[in-house]
């Protein structure tokens, strides 16, 4: 069976195919990305076989970029299916799914009218998300579609994890609350580290770190997310490449004040202009701040502030979980970088966390990186969402038929 899985932003269009003859492992035939959609510009970079190439052409909406990824896929030279009809299902990354989807599900009217409801909650990420759901009902509109949220996976924390300490009708008004995000990471993650360990996931105490330009934290117990640092939005929690992360929000009225600035003005800087990039003064890419450490005390504060943050999260999910079986790194900073991996488990050797300097240096490769026999397992698990949402739609549509 072929998925096609479909990755909208507001200006992109990310896509893989994959053949999913092996479910557990899917195989991707040919991926790419659709850029400046609707600006000048506009251009497809496309992998396959091995290969790669770029083409530009203008690109005014998500539906045209879908018809070019279709025509791409199909083409006698670039191309890797010859009939858009072998596509058999088509999965979508969605980011939020609100408090009522606590699972991926097949796409009808009603889902697509839920999905807008949470505009107000998503408003960068959930329009584009319709958009090419929309574009692909249009242009293959006899293949089953599936949504998977980023949001769902933590459908299972609690209310006293998930509920903010304000007046609770704007709770009933306006929905607030935490909602996690990054959840098709985390289950990812979790469940490959299941397999890795050879335990039952029903049976693990987790901390899964997804730390790239967007970071969060979750604490998974029995296969189930119980707290997660991002809240409403993706702007609480950690510190990120870009986004401020936990502070007190008092400082948000403070600024407010003080310099005359708009609500457009302080969500700019709270999410573009804060994080690593507004600490260091640098870059928002920890590489930049790693470089620059040696000789700049900025780059090495931040550096500083990310590790003790992150001490702070795995010490508060070791005291929910009531103890830690594996502390499982992921994405960009995590798959890659041993000195944050390092700097956050130093010091934490009274909770069973270690780490073993050699086993430290591994990148982008399944491993377990503790010493030998600690109680802890500190592990690097790459992530794979695109596959997560390859196996959902699989699932989803197998079952029907
Ligand atoms: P992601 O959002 O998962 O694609 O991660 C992107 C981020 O990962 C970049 O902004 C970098 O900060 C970080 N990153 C990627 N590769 C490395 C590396 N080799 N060392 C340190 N950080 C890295």
């Amino acid at each position: 069976m072929l998925i096609l899985v479909v990755n909208c932003g507001s200006s992109t269009v990310k896509y893989q195919l994959f053949d999913m003859q092996d479910p557990e492992q899917g195989r991707v035939i040919a991926k790419g990305i659709v850029e400046r959609i609707g600006l000048p510009g506009s251009r497809l970079e496309h992998y396959y076989d091995e290969k790669s190439v770029i083409r530009e052409r203008e690109v005014n909406n998500h539906k045209v970029a879908l018809e070019w990824i279709l025509e791409v896929l199909t083409d006698p030279q670039i191309g890797v299916i010859q009939n858009v009809k072998e596509i058999e299902a088509v999965g979508h990354r969605v980011v939020h799914g609100g408090e009522k989807f606590r699972e991926s599900v097949l796409i009808d009217d009603k889902v697509i009218e839920a999905v807008r409801e949470y505009v107000q909650l998503a408003p960068l990420h959930n329009p584009p998300n319709i958009l090419g759901i929309e574009a692909c009902r249009s242009v293959l509109p006899d293949v089953p579609q599936v949504a998977v949220f980023d949001t769902a996976f933590h459908a299972t924390m609690p209310p006293h994890a998930y509920t903010y300490a304000i007046p609770y009708e704007y709770y009933e008004k306006y929905r607030i609350r935490r909602y996690g995000f990054h959840g098709t990471s985390h289950r990812y993650v979790a469940e490959r580290t299941a397999k890795i360990l050879r335990r039952d996931l029903s049976s693990l105490k987790l901390i899964t770190c997804h730390m790239g330009s967007g970071v969060s934290f979750a604490a998974i117990k029995n296969g189930e997310s119980i707290d997660t640092s991002m809240g409403f939005t993706p702007l609480e929690g950690l510190i990120m490449g870009t986004r401020c992360g936990d502070i007190d929000p008092a400082i948000v009225l403070f600024l407010m004040e003080k310099e005359g600035l708009s609500i457009k003005e302080m969500d700019e800087i709270l999410n573009k202009k804060s994080g690593v990039l507004g600490v260091s003064g640098i870059s928002s890419d920890t590489r930049d701040i790693e470089d620059a450490a040696p000789s700049n005390p900025r780059a090495q504060l931040t550096l500083d502030l990310i590790a003790y943050r992150a001490k702070k999260y795995i010490g508060a999910y070791y005291a929910v979980l009531g103890g830690l079986d594996a502390l499982v790194f992921t994405a960009g900073i995590g798959e890659n970088s041993s000195y944050i991996r390092k700097s956050i488990c130093e010091g934490l050797e009274h909770l069973g966390i270690t780490i073993d300097e050699a086993k430290n240096t591994v990148r982008r490769k399944e491993a377990v990186i503790s010493q030998d026999g600690a109680p802890v397992k500190v592990m690097v698990v790459p992530t794979n969402e695109e596959l997560m949402i390859a196996r959902d739609t699989w699932r989803l549509v197998a079952q029907k038929r």
